[in-house]
């Protein structure tokens, strides 16, 4: 008689409401199959993990694969998704060369997850600067799990900034979709002002980049999407809030009937101007680093349930685009993906919280948002097996460890005391990490579609 169960994990099992001490997880085939504490059933294999936490694997709701090396990105980037226990990402869709802006791109773009990730990927879609509205049904229907716009330009076709007339024509569309619509949040006027002050005045400094996109350059295009929101009843999303005035913004126009949320990433977390000034461009991300106060305010705010999750927005460029000597030429990127669970882990661990927030906001959450939940972002009988093991100790993260391709190994944790690492991921069943080497191929990873409206 063959065993119930092909594989039992055992460990500390930790979900979003609580960690089951001593616990196992039972996996047949791809699907978690059984969860409980003490003595595990027999299976065909056990894994013993004892006194290490087995959390869902992560879901990166936010992330950037293609925007510097095009689609090749998706292989080697996924690959430290994998060595970072985060086992589905959400990528955006402002690719080299093409953005993500119909069906016909998109489907190119599931052929490349399928053909070379190393984990499971939901995409988003967007629209080009002008005329593309129409396409947003169709990439509703291949299965997008979120729509990108922005109200501030990088480049006009890759990027673009979407006007008010238009964007409020997505959102009437995207309504319809049931979808939601995150949204690049700074001004463009205000940015571009600035920057040409600074740069008038040879100012080309690090901290430069905080002064020129200063907290209200957030907050106004805050208020003029959530207005849209109300107008148009589409659920519309801070891509990224570096302040806790934005979740408070969000939580206002709730407050006001309206489908209005916002996200942090983790950088926002723990960054500060300092940052900045001490990595030069590889501290240049956009928002841009806060002041210590603020990232408090911050944490305020994801204790009190104000922050729809917590994403990476991991972007990374090439070494050599983030060490010119002048700010406004860097890339406005970090790498994050490696760094994310260690580093969430130790932000909770160092302020006495308990890691089942990691659970709920760096899984839970992102995949309710992006409807991959509870196939995705759950320890659940039913759910993907999908988990994240791990090892508490004192680490130091190095970045000659990514996984990345050699010119994308720098990170701006690179020092960093770490209170875990990764000791081995979990993929649908299957082992893709062990600690040291990433032991799955690139095809492993699937195409994830966005599973309700
Ligand atoms: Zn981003």
């Amino acid at each position: 008689m063959s065993a119930p169960f092909d594989r039992v994990i055992t460990g500390d099992v930790v979900t979003s409401d609580s960690i089951i001490r001593d616990g196992y997880v039972a996996i047949r085939g791809e699907t978690i199959a059984a969860l409980g504490q003490g003595a595990p059933p027999p299976a065909a294999e056990t894994i013993d993990h004892s006194g290490k936490l087995i959390l869902p694997g992560l879901v990166d709701g936010h992330m950037h694969t293609s925007s510097s090396t095009g689609w090749p990105g998706i292989e080697t980037a996924s690959r430290c998704a994998a060595a970072g226990g985060v086992t589905t990402c959400c990528d955006m869709p402002y690719d080299v060369p093409q953005s993500v802006t119909d069906a016909a791109v998109l489907a190119d773009k599931i052929g490349w997850v399928e053909r070379t990730s190393h984990v499971d990927m939901a995409l988003y879609g967007t629209i080009k600067k002008t005329g593309g509205v129409d396409a947003i049904p169709g990439l509703a229907a291949g299965g997008i799990s979120a729509f990108k716009l922005s109200t501030y330009e990088y480049d006009p076709v890759r990027f673009p900034r979407i006007d008010h007339p238009t964007m409020l024509a997505a959102f009437r569309e995207i309504a319809k979709t049931g979808l939601p619509v995150a949204i690049h949040n700074e001004d463009q006027e205000l940015v571009e002002m600035l920057t040409a002050r600074a740069r008038a005045e040879g100012r080309i400094e690090p901290i430069m980049h905080c002064r020129t996109r200063p907290p209200l350059a957030e907050t106004m295009a805050d208020l003029e999407i959530f207005e849209m929101a109300l107008e148009t009843r589409a659920h519309v999303h801070i891509a990224h809030s570096s302040l806790a005035r934005g979740f408070e913004i969000a939580e206002t126009f709730r407050g006001m009937g309206g489908q209005t949320t916002g996200e942090a990433c983790i950088q926002y977390l723990c960054m500060t101007e300092d940052d900045i000034v001490r990595l030069a461009g590889k501290g240049k991300c956009n928002p841009p680093f806060r002041t210590a106060a603020e990232v408090e305010r911050m944490w305020q705010c994801l204790l009190a349930d104000k922050i729809a999750y917590v994403s990476t927005d991991h972007a990374p460029w090439p070494i050599e685009r983030k060490t010119l000597p002048d700010i406004f030429a860097c890339g406005a990127g970090l790498t994050g993906l490696q760094s994310f669970a260690p580093l969430m882990f130790s932000l909770l661990d160092e302020r006495g919280h308990s890691p089942t927030l990691m659970a709920t906001y760096c899984a839970e959450r992102s995949a309710r948002l992006h409807g991959l939940w509870p196939k995705k972002g759950a320890i659940r009988v039913g759910a993907d097996a999908d988990l994240c093991v791990l090892e508490r100790g004192d680490f130091v993260f190095d970045e000659a460890a990514i996984q990345d391709r050699p010119e994308m190994r720098w990170s701006p944790y690179h020092g960093r005391r770490m209170r875990a690492r990764v000791a081995a991921t979990w993929l649908r069943g299957a082992q893709i990490w062990d600690g040291t080497t990433v032991l799955a191929k690139p095809g492993t990873g699937r195409f994830i579609r966005r599973q309700t409206h």
